[in-house]
């Protein structure tokens, strides 16, 4: 079976970059470019893993986060903040989300990191 990442990111350059890196590696990839298209998305199908920014217009990350993870409990998240942004780290990992990554991020670090998680899963 094909592993499902989902991308949830308001920069559209972010999406593609993303978009492009994990279908080269061989996932599926779907994009949300708000917190609201991401949860629309999670209902119809449940995703192995999503990566979502976290500072985003309207619903932020975080907002997104806690209505997904009702959806489901168990879903496995990466967050990528932004350098400092420690407050939203220590909510999200309230809400269970224990991986996260910085931007600028590295794409081989991503890559390795959604990979470790998909193994374990
Ligand atoms: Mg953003």
């Amino acid at each position: 079976m094909v592993e499902k990442i989902l991308v949830v990111d308001d920069q559209m350059g972010v999406r593609r970059l993303l978009y492009e890196a994990f279908k080269e590696e061989g996932y599926e990839v779907e994009m949300a470019a708000s917190g609201l298209e991401a949860i629309e998305t999670v209902k119809k199908s449940i995703p192995s893993i999503i990566l979502m920014d976290m500072k985003m217009p309207g619903m932020n990350g975080l907002e997104a986060l806690k209505e997904i993870k009702k959806l489901d409990q168990e879903i496995a998240v990466i967050m990528m903040t932004a350098y400092g942004e420690l407050e939203i780290v220590a909510q999200a990992m309230k809400l269970g989300v224990k991986e996260y990554i910085t931007k600028p991020f590295d794409l081989n670090e991503l890559k390795q990191l959604v990979k470790r998680i998909l193994a374990v899963i």
